[in-house]
């Protein structure tokens, strides 16, 4: 009874939901039965949307404009372990990764669907959990969720998010220039700390400041950048700062220098790293699924984002106290 809601391996960090062992199983309830639940709990929408769940497909009344769409997938065992994470946290989850990629055009996400499979042994409330992760965020954002696919699977619990978003201007990976500032909106490595401490098993208490870069990890909060003029390049930071910051370099055929004593790092991760004997800058510029956004501007300052280093014509470089040394895109990479 893995997928029973609540049925998680006992940890200090999962506060976790109630045991439901009697819940009904989504094998007895059926895939139809299972949508009839979701459509009631996805029924704030948005007035464009003239058909929502329940039909082949969605209808939306769309203005004239940019229409931004992104995919993301979660699977577990690569993404996430139920043992460490509530089907609430990942409904949250899905959509916020999703909503990220839309932030990093310079857009306004609107329609979500989510594609979801999970084993016949998976009970009914745990799907309605996930839902209701969904649109906790959903509705922080004014997200309509339009619509999905619901597949049994014979391994493992799979999330695949596919959201629709508009945009005035769109801003890609490309446009970073020589000269240009680079910027972050928040502090780096505190996601890669979080799922660090997931993982391991502690014994009594866990070190101060844990809960913080925990939630990061499960929870994330994307933030839209709240002015994008004179913006030129932008990414989300999922992958970890480096790798990030190589797509740019790459799409705008670009050099970088990152100034290592400019990388916002948090109290508690610095706290944690500290207590536990790591490097907080590892974690900083390797960790991924930040999901704050990297962004490059010829402008010396921007409000609520910090400077990290500059653009330059070709080669990409840490410096450290006036000290350069190459840096490679390391941080995570599926398949490797
Ligand atoms: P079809 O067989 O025509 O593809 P489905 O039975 O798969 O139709 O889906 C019926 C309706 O329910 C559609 O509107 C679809 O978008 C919606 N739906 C199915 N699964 C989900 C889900 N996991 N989340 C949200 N909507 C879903
Ligand atoms: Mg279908």
């Amino acid at each position: 009874m893995k997928y029973v809601s609540g049925n998680r391996r006992k940890s200090s960090l999962s506060a976790g939901s109630p045991r439901c062992e009697t819940g009904r199983l989504v094998s007895q309830s059926g895939e139809f039965d299972l949508i009839k639940k979701l459509r009631s709990k996805c029924a704030d929408l948005s007035p464009r949307v003239l058909k929502g769940i329940g039909d082949d497909a969605a209808a939306i009344d769309c203005p004239a404009g940019k229409t931004l769409i992104t995919s993301d997938m979660m699977l577990e065992g690569v993404h996430f372990d139920l043992s460490y994470s509530s089907f609430h946290q990942l409904g949250y989850k899905i959509l916020a990764v999703n909503i990220s990629d839309i932030f990093a055009m310079g857009g306004t996400p609107e329609y979500f669907l989510l594609d979801v499979a999970v084993p016949g042994d998976c009970d009914v409330r745990s799907v309605r959990e996930l839902y209701s992760g969904v649109m906790k965020i959903a509705k922080k954002f004014g997200i309509s969720v339009v619509g999905g696919d619901t597949s049994s699977s014979k391994q493992g619990v799979v999330l695949a998010g596919t959201l629709l978003g508009r945009a005035g201007s769109v801003i890609t990976r490309s446009g970073a220039r020589r000269g240009d500032n680079i910027f972050v909106t928040g502090t780096l490595g505190d996601s890669a700390m979080g799922l660090r401490l997931l993982r391991k098993k502690w014994k009594g208490r866990m070190p101060a400041g844990s809960g913080k870069l925990v939630k990061k990890h499960l929870m994330p909060e994307p933030a839209a950048l709240k002015r994008t003029s004179g913006v030129t390049a932008m990414i989300d930071v999922s992958d970890g700062l480096l790798i990030d910051l190589s797509h740019i370099c790459d799409e705008s055929k670009v050099g970088a220098i990152v100034d290592l004593g400019k990388m916002p790092v948090s109290r508690e991760l610095a706290r944690v790293s500290a207590n536990i004997g790591e490097d907080p800058m590892d974690f900083a510029l390797r960790g991924g699924e930040d999901y704050v956004l990297l962004f490059t501007s010829p402008q010396k300052t921007r409000p609520g984002a910090v400077r990290i280093g500059e653009i330059s014509k070709k080669g990409r470089f840490l410096s450290d106290k006036g000290k350069r040394v190459p840096f490679k895109a390391e941080g995570y990479e599926h398949f490797k």
